[in-house]
């Protein structure tokens, strides 16, 4: 059996450090918001190449705080309108309506999973604050025709960086870098994972930074003195003393993902699979590696017969779950088209060579 992702393999090779770390973490007796989680909050900040770096509970509390937080500076309301994915996974919309705000969905394109920016403008009204653009399965979105379009506008550029860690744009900056503020997800199959639950935002705007290390902790900045009603939302010490470890990896796990994802493409010849375009550019850390499938049911019959992990992200489209009835009348044709064929076969830095190989001849013979 090859699994889809070997989270014990991944994270075995930290074992020692890990150990050592909880040890530190015992003795110190200190276990929220600690020195582990500004250590943390200083290399990720370094690492993206932006000023702030905050640490939160997970991803969604990430985006949804740095929305709360331009609610409190003034530059959106509640009622306000934040353009969105259609295909993305569904806590980018969750995040948009717990602070208040209305997502609009926008058309997703079949090569790129990521916006089609030629629709984009179609979506702005005189509510319109905001874009969030998802690089969805780690590939960054097309930033450069977004932030014109946002500079247009004057609307922000918030981007769920949640796939994308370590991911570097034409512009040499780093998903996290590509906007007024980005949100990330340290979920434990992430690129960057916990071993539990984390997130963190990342950005240049001091007083944003502000706000949310405020937000993250009942809303306040001095001991027990509440300016906003906030939540409970922080990186744990611990997770953030792994993530450190961790981080000193990300780059080299990367470009193994790319490596094999370069494999993929140029050894996965059935004409039946169509597979994502990439070139080894290092704007595409592929958290996911997707292939597109005409009759997935029987395409995932044949993986799991062979004994190779698959997943689909995601089988639903937000605007058909059950949880958002207010957008059930929306059509999306491209992005229902993908959530009905796309299939994510197995990507991870622990691959063996062997296990590509026998992936690939798996592929090849359905
Ligand atoms: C994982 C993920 C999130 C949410 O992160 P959590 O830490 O699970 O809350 C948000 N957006 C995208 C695109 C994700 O992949």
């Amino acid at each position: 059996m090859i699994p889809f992702l070997d989270l014990h393999k991944i994270n075995a090779r930290f074992e020692g450090e890990f150990k050592n770390s909880f040890k530190d973490f015992l003795d110190s007796g200190y276990y929220i918001l600690g020195n582990q989680v500004t250590r943390f909050e200083s290399l990720f900040s370094d690492y993206c190449g932006t000023k702030h770096c905050v640490g939160v509970a997970n991803g969604l509390d990430a985006l949804r705080l740095i929305l709360e937080g331009y609610k409190h500076l003034g530059n959106m309301k509640t009622g306000d309108e934040v353009i969105v994915a259609s295909n993305t996974f569904i806590a980018t919309i969750i995040a948009i309506k717990q602070a208040g705000l209305t997502p609009i969905l926008a058309e997703a394109d079949a090569e790129t999973f990521n916006f089609d920016v030629d629709k984009l403008p179609t979506y702005i009204t005189k509510k319109t604050k905001a874009i969030m653009p998802v690089h969805l399965y780690g590939q960054i979105a097309n930033m450069d025709t977004i932030q014109a379009l946002a500079g247009l506008h004057d609307l922000l550029v918030i981007e769920d960086a949640a796939q994308a860690h370590g991911a570097e744009y034409l512009n040499k900056k780093k998903a996290g870098n590509l906007g007024d503020a980005a949100g990330f997800s340290f979920y434990p199959s992430k690129n960057l994972g916990a071993l539990g639950d984390g997130g963190a935002v990342t950005t240049n705007n001091d007083a944003l930074a502000k706000a949310i290390k405020m937000f993250r902790n009942y809303g306040t900045s001095t001991k027990y003195v509440n300016e906003v009603l906030g939540l409970n939302s922080r990186l744990d010490e611990i997770q953030a003393a792994f993530l450190s470890i961790k981080l000193t990896s990300l780059d080299a796990d990367n470009s193994r993902r790319q490596k094999i994802a370069l494999r993929y493409i140029a050894e996965i010849t059935n004409p039946k699979i169509t597979m994502p375009k990439y070139k080894g550019t290092p704007d595409h850390v592929f958290h996911l590696f997707v292939v597109q499938v005409d009759d997935r049911a029987s395409f995932i019959a044949h993986l799991t017969e062979n004994k190779v992990g698959h997943l689909i992200h995601y089988p639903i489209a937000p605007h058909q779950q059950k949880a958002l009835p207010e957008l059930k009348d929306l059509s999306f044709p491209v992005a229902e088209d993908l959530h009905n064929h796309v299939v994510s076969i197995p990507m991870s830095p622990v691959m063996t060579e062997d296990q590509v190989s026998e992936i690939i001849a798996v592929i090849n013979r359905y």
